[in-house]
């Protein structure tokens, strides 16, 4: 029985890698992308942990396709299976969703398809797939296997608990023979747990790739201004592009995007207080539409696949560093240079830690919290790599310095700390341990408040110890103990500080300590990527003309289809082509990202408009300097 649409003379042969080159048009692997079709293709069942963009689906896609019988996925969001359907569609392969967006004769149409054997892949929502009528279905046709993508949402620990992926233990109980894949980006070892557990894996084997995103340049900036911050860098550094704001309040993303809006950039607000339908039609805009910056709540962006989200911004302080990975890694799924940006403020961390001690939350959960923001403090003020920060904090430790981070481009000024953290613990030993900074620094610089007087501060040893800092200085200081897990915030929630135990060392004089140099201002130039990795601004002026050519024809074709653009085609396949020019079906054929059915479908017409913007001498003129200047990003100072 024939079970792809794709011509294959011969499907008994049909080899992981043939079907990576004819369908998808990739010419190899991904790290252990082969490894995991191989095992699941064999009937073996598997955990997969891969980082966001780091080409999850393709392992059950190709496993479905090698596979006899149809592939069912479970996915939690309707609007992601949508676009994955019609991606796989533009590939040529024969794929459905059934989920609750669609009509009754819709639905039945892809039902009969499933019965009849004439789908390969069937995207299903939890809750569809566990109605007694999708079961049944199922069990009445030929499995080749089961996918759960974002596997994370069946554990309570995760961000994302869905209740319906609890019931998902049904799978292995109904269809004990059918190979199961559990994908996931963010999974810690609960949540790991969790998922062996619930979906009966025990035999499955882990697939368990790093976190790391290399294409995104990590950089936080301090707070002064957000907005024109903000504005410079978009300004210089993303033009034209698409990308993601995030604020804390949906009062800041109305006027952010507002003020971005004034100022003629395309911004789209985004919160949970907007109509449904205001909401829907900006989310379409930011996926069909190039270009267009949306500004939210972190109720935007879970189901949001768009592959060429350039920058994600923060203009507050997120949550804590699993929500700040899960916003920042919406950027670059393509595998293209992005930025995570953000401005950082002490304010904002000293609010969410006000919001955590008004909560309802028990004491065990506000100190895991608590832990959860200090963490997000060591990120802000890091002077070394952020991404070994970051990693290290979702526990790979000894990740080299990154190279593509502000910190490793332009290396913090720090300074020796020791003496300097000698005299602050000791100040809060010595009063107790249950004062605030403030306090703490007017007893460091001698400054006998009435508050000090009267609680006989200005007698201890430590008061007026601290005059060759100044209060900024002082106040830098503290924070970055909290930041470097020497001092802890008071679990009574005054405000107070406690010294940590590794303050004893430090004491003791058997540790040192470096803080960051703390410089006013906007004097310090941000250190921006490397842009040399930023692909579309070393296109030479030829290229750049074709490729705007080609994303222009792009979007007219996506519009006619109906499909956002990066269904068609992905931004890194015609940068490809723009770069290597093809003029033949043969060498389109080629370039990644271009498999038998689109080369059928647009090769022509792409061959058509490299021939005209290259060949044509009138062509070469209108790639005209000043538009060449306009898009291009000036590189680090
Ligand atoms: P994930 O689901 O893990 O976030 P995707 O499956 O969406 O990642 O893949 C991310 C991007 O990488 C997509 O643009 C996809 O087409 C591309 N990709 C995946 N595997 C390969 C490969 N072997 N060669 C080239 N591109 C790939
Ligand atoms: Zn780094």
């Amino acid at each position: 029985m024939p079970h792809s649409a794709v011509e294959c003379p011969g499907s008994q042969e049909r080899t992981p890698l043939g079907v990576l080159r004819e369908v998808f048009g990739f010419g190899s692997f991904r790290g252990q992308q082969l490894a995991i079709i191989e095992h699941v293709t064999a009937g073996g069942d598997a955990v997969v942990l891969m980082p966001t963009g780091g080409g999850k689906s393709l392992c059950y896609q190709v496993s479905a396709l090698l596979r006899p019988g149809l592939g069912v996925v479970v996915s939690p969001l309707i609007a992601l299976m949508k676009d994955q359907v019609d991606a796989l569609r533009q590939a040529g392969v024969r794929a459905g969703a059934l989920n609750s967006r669609l009509s009754p004769g819709e639905t039945a149409e892809i039902e009969r398809a499933v019965r009849d054997g004439a789908l390969d892949l069937v995207y299903v929502s939890p809750e569809r797939l566990l109605t007694p009528r999708c079961l049944e279905l199922l069990s009445r046709c030929r499995l080749g296997l089961f996918a759960v993508d974002e596997a994370h949402c069946i554990s309570q620990w995760g961000h994302d608990f869905r209740p319906e992926y609890q019931q998902l233990s049904i799978l292995k109980e109904r269809f004990p023979g059918v190979p199961l894949l559990a994908l996931t980006a963010t999974a810690d070892g609960p949540t790991r747990r969790d998922i062996v557990a619930q979906l009966q894996l025990a035999e499955a084997r882990v697939f368990a790739a790093g976190y790391d995103r290399p294409n995104l340049f990590y950089r936080v900036v301090p707070k002064l201004n957000p907005l024109e911050q903000l504005w410079r860098f978009l300004t210089e550094e993303h033009p034209a592009d698409a990308g993601i704001v995030y604020c804390f309040t949906r009062r800041a993303v109305e006027e952010t995007a507002g003020w971005l809006r004034a100022r003629g950039r395309d911004a789209l607000p985004y919160h949970a207080g907007l109509d449904g339908a205001v909401r829907e039609r900006n989310q379409e805009r930011f996926l069909k539409e190039e270009g267009v910056v949306v500004v939210a709540t972190i109720a935007f962006g879970m189901g949001i696949d768009k592959p060429n989200v350039r920058f994600v911004a923060h203009l507050d302080a997120p949550k804590n560093l699993e929500a700040y990975y899960q916003e920042t890694g919406r950027a670059g799924r393509d595998g293209l240079a992005a930025d995570a940006w953000m401005t950082y403020g002490i304010a904002d961390v000293m609010s969410l830690m006000r919001l955590l001690d008004a909560s309802e939350a028990t004491e065990r959960q506000r100190r895991i919290e608590r832990q959860k923001i200090e963490a997000l403090i060591g990120y802000c003020e890091a002077v070394s790599c952020r991404r070994q920060v970051l990693l290290g904090y979702f526990g790979e430790a000894d990740h080299p310095p990154c190279g593509n981070c502000d910190n490793c481009r332009t290396p913090v000024p720090s300074w020796d700390g020791t003496v300097a953290a000698q005299k602050a613990l000791s100040a809060v030993y010595r009063t107790g341990q249950r004062f605030g900074a403030h306090h703490l620094v007017d007893i460091l610089v001698g400054k006998a408040t009435e508050r000090v007087v009267r609680l006989k501060h200005d007698r201890l040893k430590t008061f007026g110890v601290g005059t060759e800092i100044d209060r900024r200085g002082w106040l830098s200081v503290f924070r970055q103990l909290v930041a470097q897990g020497f001092v802890l915030p008071d679990l009574s929630g005054h405000g107070g500080l406690a010294l940590a135990p590794a303050a004893a060392e430090i004491l003791r004089g058997t540790r040192t300590v470096r803080f960051r140099l703390d410089q006013r201002g906007p004097t310090r130039q941000s250190p921006k990527p490397d842009r040399k990795i930023a692909e579309t601004t070393e296109l030479d002026p030829v290229a750049r003309a074709l490729w705007e050519a080609l994303r222009a024809w792009r979007l007219e074709e996506a519009r006619r289809q109906e499909l956002p653009p990066y269904v068609i085609f992905h931004d890194s396949t015609l940068l490809e082509v723009a770069r290597r020019r093809p003029i033949s079906l043969t060498s389109l054929a080629n370039i990644p990202g271009i498999g038998a059915s689109k080369l059928e479908r647009y090769g022509t017409a792409i061959i058509g408009i490299v021939a005209q913007k290259t060949l044509d001498p009138e062509a070469l003129q209108t790639a005209s300097p000043s538009r060449i200047a306009h898009g291009e990003t000036k590189g680090p100072d």
